[in-house]
């Protein structure tokens, strides 16, 4: 909205602005800690983003070695480098394999992203799209049986399929295995040198030159706390513009917004290390993000359970380990690391025990490297940050009735004048992209 020259206030409730995207020294002095996101394959190669030119604002995005480890019961591990023969030559009999799932797009990555992060609409690379979605629409566990003979290689697949927060039974989610496999040989899936908010920092000060202005610390619980201003855009989910705009829906809006489905939650937890985590397959240590199950059913039992409502006792870690990659993240010779598993919304349950012996499974003494630990359930997190509804970091559930008519079938629009939606409760998907935000703004100014 401020690069189209309107003059925009944006109103924070947190005393630190960033949502998702924050950083801070969590366990002890000089340890530096991503708050939510720290993985930013969508941030780099998001259209929006591409075009802004942060590094003049002193963004860095690093990127590791590698993108991804999956390591092995066996002491191996499949590893997602840049090149596709060096990541083949990781999956054994199922290299060639994964070549005929993955290679076909990464050369037109833009062209995939052009449709991939938009509002369902026309396709711009109409041929080439249905090539990717006759894939991506269906069951990461179908698509991991129909291309992969090998254990490996199908829990490597689903282990990147885990990010779309379902069940890997369910449709769509072979598109997020896909996506962010193509993602890593595309563009990596880089950090923020200095930690997330440093991404933040980048994104005000571009704001500030356009003439943006902003106030933090300042919770917003009705409309009638706001300014008059021609367009209000809201960076909220169902649960909450319910309570933020009231009476003044209409009810058979009110009734779709109450139906909306929030997804699994997030137990997350942060480390300061004395020393790099000692993994069992050493190559783990080239890769910034390490995924940990044995096999493709654990992973479908974890997804699953927490989705059913069940916590379980082995669940799928998504691990992070930048400082391994930025030095500046930790004193000398200091390590950081972060990690989460998905539990049932709003779980109570303490997974620090769970989510540890995993890493202990794959890097036998762990536990000797901690300094100090920060946990957050996902009461915590909804804490910080509102829109975590029940610990859900996705926005709501991207299952197929609400992938693309999200949160209802006028997408940013709401039957209040002026009034849009445009957090990662509308399309395209939950990710720091900055897509649901541009779209939700090209909508207002069309409209206004
Ligand atoms: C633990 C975790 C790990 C994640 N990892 C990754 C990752 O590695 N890579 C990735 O791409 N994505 C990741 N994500 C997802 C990503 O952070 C979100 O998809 C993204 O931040 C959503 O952006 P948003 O603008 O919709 O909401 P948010 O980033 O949540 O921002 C919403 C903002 O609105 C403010 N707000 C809410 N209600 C009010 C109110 N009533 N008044 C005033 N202010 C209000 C909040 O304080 C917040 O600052 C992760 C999320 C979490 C929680």
């Amino acid at each position: 909205m401020a690069q189209a020259g309107w003059s925009v206030l944006l109103i924070e409730g947190a005393q630190v602005p960033g949502g998702g995207v924050r950083s801070a020294e969590l366990t002890l002095p000089g340890f530096i800690h991503d708050i939510c996101s720290s993985v930013y394959p969508l941030t780099v190669c998001s259209p929006f983003f591409r075009n802004l030119s942060l590094e003049k604002y002193g963004l860095e995005m690093v990127f590791p070695q590698a993108a991804l480890a999956h390591p092995f019961d066996d002491g191996t591990a499949a590893i997602l480098h840049r090149s596709l023969e060096e990541t083949e030559a990781t999956l054994g009999r199922d290299g060639d394999n994964y070549r005929k799932l993955i290679a076909g797009f990464i050369p037109r990555w833009k062209d995939l992203l052009d449709d991939a992060l938009a509002p369902i609409g026309f396709p711009r690379h109409p041929f080439f799209f249905a090539g990717f979605g006759r894939q991506a629409i269906r069951s990461a566990r179908g698509i991991a049986y129909a291309y992969f003979r090998t254990e490996h290689a199908r829990t490597f697949f689903g282990g990147m399929a885990a990010h779309s927060l379902l069940p890997l039974e369910k449709l769509t989610t072979a598109g997020a295995g896909m996506m962010l496999a193509i993602l890593g040989h595309a563009v990596g899936w880089p950090f923020v040198r200095g930690g997330a908010q440093q991404l933040t920092n980048a994104l005000l000060q571009l704001f500030r030159s356009l003439g943006g202005q902003f106030v933090t610390g300042c919770f917003v619980e009705s409309l009638d706390q706001l300014p008059p201003a021609r367009v209000v855009l809201l960076d909220v989910t169902p649960r909450q513009l319910l309570k933020i705009a009231g009476d003044r829906l209409p009810q058979s809006y009110q009734r779709k917004l109450s139906r909306f489905r929030y997804g699994m939650g997030v137990f997350k937890l942060d480390w300061a290390l004395h020393h790099p985590i000692p993994w069992r397959a050493s190559e783990c240590a080239q890769a910034g993000t390490v995924h940990l199950s044995g096999t493709l059913d654990e992973i479908c039992d974890s997804e699953r359970s927490s989705w059913e409502g069940k916590a379980c006792e082995r669940p799928f870690v998504l691990l992070s380990q930048a400082s391994l990659f930025d030095s500046t993240r930790a004193p000398a010779g200091k390590h950081t690391a972060w990690a989460y598993c998905h539990v049932p919304n709003g779980h109570n349950g303490d997974m620090t025990g769970a989510i540890e012996n995993q890493i202990e499974r794959f890097a036998p003494g762990f536990r000797e490297c901690i300094a100090a630990r920060s946990a957050m359930s996902p009461a915590d997190l909804e804490r910080r940050n509102p829109n975590l509804v029940g610990g859900d970091i996705g926005g709501g559930a991207a299952m197929l009735s609400q992938l693309f008519l999200r949160p209802t079938a006028s997408l940013y629009r709401t039957p209040l004048k002026g009034v849009y939606l445009c957090s990662s409760s509308t399309p395209p998907i939950a990710g720091v992209h900055g897509m649901c935000g541009y779209f939700a703004a090209e909508t207002a100014l069309k409209r206004s």
